[in-house]
């Protein structure tokens, strides 16, 4: 795939990051991407998919935390845009905490990178041998 645009902006205070990365996606009309945002948040929820129950299990950081990476894609999932985000996060000792990004995460100021692509946006589909929705 190839390059089609890239794009900078900044995620609005208060906001869901997901839900304020999504939007953007569906204002911009991106399909297909790469996603790397840097920051923080006023507190987290991250995931870790239980591979043997085959389900998220989440968990809430409840304190302000530094996004310190944060990268994932946009894809198509039953015909709509959809954001996969990994990201490490860091409080005020250093330590830091890893995983599937989740909602409620509220920003508390973040720097987005979008490198929109082009060509066929590769499409989830369940895929029965690990639970998760999986390109296909
Ligand atoms: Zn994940």
């Amino acid at each position: 795939m190839k390059v089609k645009e890239t794009y900078l902006f900044r995620l609005p205070h208060g906001k869901d990051l997901l839900e304020a990365l999504l939007e953007e996606c569906h204002r911009r009309g991106i399909k297909v991407g790469f996603i790397s945002v840097i920051g923080a948040v006023k507190e987290a929820t991250i995931g870790y998919y239980d591979q043997k129950e085959r389900e998220y299990r989440s968990r809430r950081l409840p304190q302000p935390l530094e996004i310190t990476s944060c990268t994932g894609n946009v894809s198509l999932k039953e015909g709509e845009a959809f954001i996969h985000l990994h990201i490490l996060l860091s409080d005020r000792d250093g330590r830091t905490y890893g995983g599937h990004l989740l909602s409620p995460t509220p920003v508390f100021a973040a720097e987005a990178w979008v490198v929109e692509l082009e060509g066929p946006p590769p499409e989830r589909r369940f895929d029965g041998t690990t639970g998760l929705f999986l390109w296909r």
